[in-house]
């Protein structure tokens, strides 16, 4: 599998619009906008860094998986993100690995990226995600 980067840091809020002030006007990041991915029950938004991002996201229903991390841990540092080659075939090599996974097969997430995450149980209790752009 190769990894080419960070992709972006998953940071979970209460509201992007309170949180988004210290990331733009505090830290004089750019707010590239944000998406709704219904499918996640997630608000995204984007604050790109160098060849990185940071992603605030913001849960849209109270049973969302984000809104469920808040629950139990707090706001703060939800997942991590690595930019993968080629998302089917760092699967399939994870999976033969005996790695569980939460996707066995990507899905599209925000900015139509193909995404897939790792069970946590197996990173450490880290959040991974992979992602592809292309
Ligand atoms: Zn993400």
């Amino acid at each position: 599998m190769k990894i080419l980067k960070i992709d972006h840091l998953g940071i979970a809020v209460n509201s992007i619009d309170q949180a988004k002030s210290f990331w733009s006007t505090v830290l004089g990041l750019h707010f590239e906008g944000s998406e709704t991915v219904a499918e996640q029950k997630v608000t995204t938004a984007f604050f790109p860094v160098g060849e990185s991002e940071v992603e605030l996201l913001e849960s849209t229903a109270p049973d969302g998986p984000v809104a469920k991390f808040i629950e139990k841990k707090g706001e703060g540092i939800q997942h991590i993100a690595f930019r993968v080659a080629n998302i089917e075939e760092a699967l399939a090599e994870l999976k033969a690995k005996g790695v569980r996974l939460i996707d066995e097969k990507p899905r599209i997430g925000a900015g139509g990226a193909k995404i897939a995450f790792l069970h946590p149980k197996e990173t450490g209790g880290v959040l991974v995600e992979l992602c592809q752009r292309d």
